[in-house]
């Protein structure tokens, strides 16, 4: 079971890096533009809608965390893989320690302070 919060990050992160692609137009080349009669403007503007929506359904002080957050850093959510943040690199044994579902609970990064995804 993934926390509600988490999972609410986790979406707010994939969107926003679905907005970036969009504005630097990576994934879409002129001619299909073109073909489908894709509004880049339009899609990327839809995305900030849902991405503002999701934002506030984050309670209080998890959406002033990852405000802090969000203004310095690239991503707000990391993966920890065996003991170690792939934010910053640091070994956090703890956050994957005795608990059964270590998702089940938000946690953040004592270091870097971004919110984490444990896999084990
Ligand atoms: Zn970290």
């Amino acid at each position: 079971m993934i926390n509600a919060q988490l999972t609410l990050l986790l979406e707010i992160q994939d969107l926003k890096a679905k907005l970036k692609e969009l504005r630097a137009g990576s994934d879409l080349g002129a001619l299909e533009r073109e073909t489908f009669g894709i509004d880049l403007d339009e899609a990327a503007s839809q995305l900030e809608t849902r991405v503002e929506e999701l934002e506030g359904q984050l309670s209080e002080p998890i959406r002033r965390r990852y405000e802090r957050i969000a203004g310095h850093l690239d991503r707000v959510v990391v993966p920890v893989i065996a003991g170690t943040c792939y934010g910053c690199f640091v070994s956090i044994p703890t956050a994957t320690a005795g608990e059964e579902d270590p998702n089940a609970s938000l946690q953040t990064c004592e270091h870097c302070g971004r919110f984490l995804y444990i896999l084990r």
